[in-house]
């Protein structure tokens, strides 16, 4: 690498003091990062890896892929209804492009500015480009938002529009013709995904289990369902397939984008029906849908319930399209 790796890490991801969160003890630049949680907490933990190719596009903007790498990781802890704390930056890169590197980090860390969430650390290393990242959060000692907690009558919601990154997707693929403006507003949502901590945060106390949706509705439902020993009614009339049938014209193509699409980074939650208004309410404080889709039941596996009447059955994750 012409940078040299010392110069790389100082000049793109250590902060000058008075710049960035402070959260840490011992922060970036000693052998080990030393973070306490607030008393009364546990520290929730979790890493994803993005690989060229594999989970970005080689063309995509280094500031939105800073963003997403980081985004994908605060989705974890806001399923988990963790705050967080700091996280750490493994980045394998073919070479030390400076342009690029300015813009990844300038991408990466206004994201983690944002979420008062400082880089504690890392490891540079040459490579094909990968990104890993691992994040830390702190939870109430005890209560941690997990999957195993939803229960038969208890409500199903999903945030947000799933199925936005799909569409994104097949255009950039040449599968699907979107407007522009469809285009464009679709594709800030695969690139640039908001991860939705204040929801996860919000949701302490009243959702009873919850995930983020990275691999498709229909697909990480199921593990909330074999998790919590349930199964599921989903009422096609309560997804939010609207906006996503008017982008592509085709209502087929708009139920399985939502259903089935990943990388949307929207929460998927399970909640008593006591907590509808408070939900409602929340929604409306934070500017951000919220669906309420279905209900849990004893009978393990997922019915959909459509339109005309018919009921489609299937585990959630062999589950294929309505009318098939
Ligand atoms: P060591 O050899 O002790 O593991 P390194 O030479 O790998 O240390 O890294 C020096 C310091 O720079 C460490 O504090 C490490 O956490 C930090 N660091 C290395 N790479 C990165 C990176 N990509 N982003 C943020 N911090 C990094
Ligand atoms: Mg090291």
């Amino acid at each position: 690498m012409s940078l040299g790796e010392f110069d790389l890490i100082s000049r793109f991801f250590l902060r000058p003091e008075g710049q960035g969160p402070r959260r840490a003890q011992v922060g970036n630049g000693d052998d080990c990062a030393v973070i306490a949680p607030a008393a009364g907490h546990h520290i929730a933990l979790s890493t994803d890896t993005l690989v060229e190719g594999r989970h970005f596009l080689s063309t995509v903007d280094p500031a939105r892929l800073g963003h997403k790498s980081l985004a994908v990781n605060l989705s974890d802890l806001a399923a988990a209804g963790a705050r967080p704390l700091g996280f750490t930056l493994a980045l394998t890169l073919p070479r030390a492009d400076a342009t690029w590197l300015e813009g990844f980090s300038q991408g990466l860390l206004a994201l983690a500015d944002a979420h008062d969430c400082e880089l504690i650390g890392g490891d540079t290393t040459a490579g094909p480009l990968t990104i890993g990242i691992t994040v830390l959060g702190e939870v109430p000692a005890g209560g941690a938002l997990l999957r195993s907690g939803a229960r038969p009558g208890h409500e199903l919601w999903v945030s947000g529009q799933p199925g936005e990154a799909r569409l994104a997707l097949e255009a950039f693929r040449g599968t699907l013709r979107l407007s522009a403006d469809d285009f464009q507003t679709t594709r800030d949502r695969m690139e640039c995904p908001t991860p939705r901590v204040a929801l996860g945060l919000a949701l302490r106390g009243i959702a009873s289990a919850m995930l983020d949706v990275s691999d498709g509705l229909f697909g990480d439902l199921s593990h909330i369902l074999e998790c919590s020993g349930v199964g599921a009614r989903i009422d096609h009339h309560a997804l939010p397939l609207a906006p996503l049938e008017a982008a592509c014209g085709d209502p087929e193509r708009a139920f399985r984008a939502c259903t089935r699409g990943g990388d949307d980074y929207e929460l998927l939650f399970s909640a008593p029906p006591v907590q509808r208004d408070a939900l409602l309410a929340l929604s409306a404080r934070l500017g951000l849908p919220l669906h309420r889709i279905g209900q849990l039941e004893a009978a393990p596996g997922l019915r959909v319930h459509g339109p005309d009447g018919r009921i489609q059955t299937g585990d959630a994750r062999g589950y294929d399209h309505f009318g098939t």
